[in-house]
C-alpha cells in the first residue's frame, strides 16, 4: 500500500495521523509526506521547523514533499489543490490522511479542502484531528497500542514545538489515544473522519485476527524506530499497556 499524509504545517501529521503512519510503516508500506508550508509563524527552536520535519520523515522512511506555501496563508484554491494533485501523482497513493475541514486554524481547513478537491478520485481519504479541529467524531479508528511512546518520539523530533508550543502537548496526546482508543474498542487508537473509505471485506486472511500483536510484530519494516522507542519506554519506565 502507498500512503500520503498531508499536513499544513510541520509537525500536523505527527499529531494527527503519526500512530498510523507508524502502523503503515511496521507492515512494510511506502510512506509520503507532504507538508504545506514551513511553519515560519510557529516558536522557534534551536533547529529549524523544516529540520525537524525532515528529521521526522526521515525516521519513517518517507519521502518528505515541501507545498511551498506561507505559513498562514494557505489557500484552498487552484495552487493548493495543483499541489496536492502532483503529491498524489508521484507518490500513488491508495490511501491520504489529511486535516480535517472543521478547524480554527485557517490552514488546517484550506488544507483539508484542497485535499478533498485534490483526491477527488481516490478511494480512501481519512481525515485527523489536531489541537485545533472543532466537534471532532471520529468513525474510524486505527490501533496504535504499542506505537503510543513512538508516536510520542515523533513529535520529540519537533522540539521547537514541544517546548514553546501549548497545542503539541504530549501528556494531552497521550490521554488522546487512550480515549480515541476506548471509544475505538482498543486500548490505543487515533480517530478519524472520512468522506470515502473504501471497506475491503477481504482485507484480513483467514484466521488472521485484528489487533494480533504477534502477526503485526511478524511483519516487515519500522524495527528500528519501533525498538528504540520501546527500549526508551522502558528506560523511563512506562507502563506496560504501551508496549
Ligand atoms: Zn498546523
Amino acid at each position: 500500500m502507498r500512503v500520503l499524509a498531508i499536513g499544513a504545517h510541520p509537525d500536523d501529521i505527527e499529531l494527527g495521523c503519526g500512530g498510523a503512519l507508524l502502523v503503515h510503516r511496521r507492515a512494510g508500506h511506502d510512506l509520503s509526506m507532504l507538508v504545506m508550508t514551513g511553519g515560519e509563524r510557529g516558536p522557534r527552536g534551536m533547529t529549524s521547523r523544516r529540520a525537524e520535519q525532515e528529521e521526522v520523515a526521515s525516521a519513517l522512511g518517507a519521502e518528505l514533499h515541501w507545498g511551498g506555501f506561507t505559513d498562514g496563508a494557505v489557500d484552498a484554491g487552484h495552487d493548493a489543490v495543483g499541489v496536492i494533485e502532483a503529491a498524489i501523482a508521484s507518490s500513488r497513493a491508495d490511501v491520504i490522511y489529511t486535516h480535517g475541514v472543521a478547524d480554527t486554524h485557517q490552514d488546517h481547513r484550506a488544507t483539508a479542502e484542497a485535499t478533498l478537491a485534490a483526491g477527488r478520485r481516490n478511494a480512501r481519504l481519512l481525515c485527523y484531528e489536531t489541537p485545533s479541529s472543532i466537534a471532532f467524531a471520529p468513525h474510524v479508528y486505527v490501533d496504535i497500542d504499542g506505537l503510543v511512546e513512538a508516536k510520542l518520539d515523533l513529535l520529540r523530533m519537533h522540539l521547537s514545538q514541544v517546548l514553546g508550543s501549548g497545542p503539541v502537548d504530549l501528556e494531552a496526546v497521550e490521554a488522546q489515544a487512550r480515549f480515541r482508543g476506548h471509544q475505538g474498542r482498543v486500548r490505543h487508537a487515533e480517530g478519524f473522519t472520512t468522506p470515502r473509505l473504501l471497506w475491503e471485506p477481504d482485507l484480513f486472511q483467514a484466521g488472521a485476527h485484528v489487533g494480533d500483536a504477534a502477526a503485526r510484530h511478524a511483519a516487515p519494516g519500522g524495527r528500528a524506530l519501533l525498538g528504540a522507542a520501546g527500549d526508551r519506554a522502558h528506560e523511563a519506565g512506562a507502563p506496560a499497556g504501551d508496549r
